[in-house]
Order: C-alpha cells, then structure tokens, then sequence
C-alpha cells in the first residue's frame, strides 16, 4: 500500500517540521516498509533526513523554471529542495482555481519531462455520478495525459466524497479502480474522507495500490493510525 498525505492549507513550516519527526519515529519502531509521500504547504518546504520511504513533494506548482507568475512556485523553487513528486489535477485546484484541463495536461507533461513523481488526480462531482457519467467523465480526465508514464500513480477521488466524512462505498470504488485497471498499468489510490476506520475496507480492495488522506492526515496521531489498522 501506498500512503499519500495532502495537508493543504493546513500546517506551518514548524509543524511540519514536528510531524515529520513523529513519522519518522513511527515507521522506524513499526517497521514500516511501505512508500509514505507527505504534501506539505510550499512554504514549509525544507530539507528532512528522510528514511527512503518517505518521499516530500508538492501540491502545485507552474509549469516553468521561473518568471513573472505572482503566487505561483516553479522548478528553481522545487530544486532547492530537491522535490522531485507533485500533485496534478487535484479537484480542488480543478474547481476552486479554474484548472482546466489543458493547463493540468501541461503541468503534467512538464513535470514528466524532468522524470517527477506524479500523482494524477480524476474525480467525478455527484451530478456526473447521478448522471451515470461517471467512467465517461473520469476518462475525459486523461485527455493529454500519458498514462504509461513510469512515474506515475492515479488517484480516483470522487468530488462528493472529500472532505466530507464520508467515503464512496466499497463496491462503486472497486467497480471505477476495476475499470481503470483495464486500461491503467500504474498504482491507483483511492482519495475521499480515508479515516483509520474505513482503511481496512479500502485497503482490501482488489486493484487498490493505496491512499490519498487529506483531513485524516493533518494530524500526525491519525494519519499513523491508517497505517496502522491496514
Ligand atoms: C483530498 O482532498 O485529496 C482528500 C482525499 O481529502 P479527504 O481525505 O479530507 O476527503
């Protein structure tokens, strides 16, 4: 399984710094040998004496070295601290920031061209789902997106269930990650309110590769105890 933390705008540069140290601690007394990726805010961006399971990247960043893009961070700020995994295409950046899809097929193929790390984010609203839209929308995600890159892991994160305490049930995510695994070769997470009590469930199923945690995560007590009860 893979772990996947996104903090959002959640964490200061010396609470990260705290939650970091706690992770270590734990994957060290636990033993845990599974790949831990934590997305911090940008600004706490620093550093870490990491064990090699445990990989820092970022949510965002503007597909250029650097320039004039007033609040955006590019390669020169990535390269700093080595960061070398990102976020693309997460719904929020799709819905709240106007992301479409072309600028999110362009951060991608940037990002893959310096061999980044890229966890893609797909993830249908509930009108698509009632609609019974929800493989044909999900693929129209892909448009532009080169889905045999080595480096690349998807997470299927429906829109109706982030955030929102609720996760999509055991069948529907099974049915979307089957489909997607006819034609995705890469490891597929699911992403949508993944708490220490829905982590077994989830994590038993078939082409499940792992999690993308995003409030279960901010704490550093909750997030180990996912790890834990999988
Ligand atoms: C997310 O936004 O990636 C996410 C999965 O959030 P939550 O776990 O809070 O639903």
């Amino acid at each position: 399984m893979i772990y996947a933390a996104n903090f959002k705008t959640n964490h200061t540069r010396n609470s990260t710094k705290n939650y970091i140290g706690k992770l270590i601690n734990f994957v060290k007394e636990e033993g845990v040998k599974e790949d831990i990726y934590i997305f911090p805010p940008s600004t706490a961006l620093d550093k870490f004496n990491l064990p090699s399971n445990i990989t820092i990247g970022v949510q965002n960043a503007y597909p250029v070295e650097n320039g004039s893009y007033t609040g955006e961070i590019g390669l020169e700020q990535l390269n700093e601290f080595d960061i070398k995994t990102i976020i693309v295409g997460h719904s929020e950046r799709r819905t709240i920031f106007g992301e479409s899809q072309e600028l999110i097929a362009e951060k991608f193929n940037f990002f893959k061209n310096l061999g980044y790390k890229i966890i893609y984010c797909i993830g249908e609203s509930k009108e698509i789902r009632d609609a019974n839209q929800t493989m044909q929308y999900l693929w129209s995600e892909f448009d532009d997106i080169d889905i045999e890159y080595n480096n690349l892991i998807v997470a299927y994160e429906p829109i109706w269930a982030i955030g929102t305490g609720i996760s999509a049930k055991k069948e529907d995510i099974d049915e979307v990650l089957s489909a997607l695994r006819n034609k995705i070769k890469v490891p597929l997470l699911y992403g949508g309110s993944v708490k220490s009590s829905n982590i077994k469930e989830i994590a038993g199923i078939k082409n499940c590769d792992g999690v993308l945690v995003g409030s279960a995560s901010w704490n550093i007590e909750s997030f180990c105890e996912i790890i834990k009860n999988r």
